[in-house]
C-alpha cells in the first residue's frame, strides 16, 4: 500500500502512522522525524532545516523533496510506504506524483485525519515525545505508566519546541494556507478518504485500518 496521511498538526498523524505501518508491514516515512534526527545529530540538512522548524514554517521544498526522493529510493519502500508529513503543499504533491510515475507506480490512498482547532491545541500542549525511540505520548489522553518515561524503551520524554503555544498557532495558519488545499487536490484525483480522528487512539486506529483494508496489497 502506498499511502499519505494528511491532517493538521496534532491530528495524530505520527501516532496513527506508527500503528498503521506496523499493521500493514510497510515503512513509516515521517519527514518531521527525519528532520528532527538530522537536527539532533547536527548534519548539514539539520542545520538548514532547524530555523524553519523552530518558527513553525515549512522547510524549503528543494531541501525536503531531495530528502524524500532519497528515502523513497531505499529498498524497504519499494513495496509500499506510509508518508507522514509529506506532501505539505501542492507543489510537493505534484513532485511526489512525478516521482511515483517515474517509479511506475502511484498512490493508492490519502487518509485525511479530521479534527477541529480546539482539539488540536489541547492535544499539542500535552504531547510528549520519547527522545530515544520517538514514540508519542500525551499527558492526559495516552499517558505512559511513569510520568516522563517512555513505556516502550525507558527513554526520557520531552516537549517539542514547536509545540509551545505561539508556535502551535503559527503552524495551524501554515496548515490552513499551504497544506489544507491538498484535501481538495487529492479528492479531485479520487484517492481521498476522510476519517474522524477524535476519540481514543485505539478507536481511531481501528477505524483507519478498516478504511484502508481494501487499499493496496
Ligand atoms: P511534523 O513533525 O510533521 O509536525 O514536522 C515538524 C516540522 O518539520 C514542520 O513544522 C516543518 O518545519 C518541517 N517539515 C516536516 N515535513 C515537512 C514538509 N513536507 N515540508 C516542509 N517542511 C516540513
Amino acid at each position: 500500500m502506498r499511502c499519505v496521511l494528511v491532517g493538521p498538526p496534532g491530528a495524530g498523524k505520527g501516532t496513527q502512522a506508527q500503528y498503521i505501518a506496523q499493521a500493514r508491514l510497510i515503512p513509516k516515512i515521517s519527514t518531521g522525524d527525519i528532520f528532527r534526527l538530522n537536527v539532533r545529530t547536527g548534519t548539514e540538512l539539520g542545520v538548514k532545516a532547524k530555523q524553519y522548524m523552530d518558527s513553525g514554517d515549512l522547510v524549503p521544498d528543494e531541501v525536503t523533496i531531495e530528502m524524500v526522493r532519497n528515502r523513497l529510493a531505499e529498498d524497504d519502500a519499494v513495496k509500499g510506504f506510509l508518508l507522514d508529513g509529506f506532501p505539505r503543499n501542492v507543489p510537493q504533491a505534484e513532485v511526489l506524483g512525478r516521482m511515483l510515475d517515474e517509479m511506475g507506480t502511484r498512490l493508492d490512498v490519502v487518509l485525511e485525519l479530521v479534527v477541529d482547532d480546539d482539539e488540536v491545541v489541547r492535544r499539542l500542549s500535552g504531547r510528549r515525545t520519547c527522545r530515544n525511540c520517538g514514540t508519542v505520548w500525551h499527558v492526559d489522553f495516552d499517558p505512559p505508566a511513569v510520568e516522563g518515561i517512555c513505556d516502550r524503551c525507558g527513554g526520557e520524554l520531552f516537549q517539542r519546541d514547536d509545540d509551545r503555544s505561539e508556535t502551535v498557532r503559527h503552524r495551524l495558519e501554515v496548515y490552513a494556507e499551504q497544506t489544507s488545499p491538498l484535501v481538495a487536490y487529492y479528492a479531485e484525483r479520487g484517492v481521498l478518504i476522510g476519517l474522524d480522528a477524535t476519540g481514543p487512539v485505539d478507536n481511531v486506529t481501528d477505524r483507519a485500518l478498516d478504511a484502508l483494508r481494501h487499499q493496496g496489497d
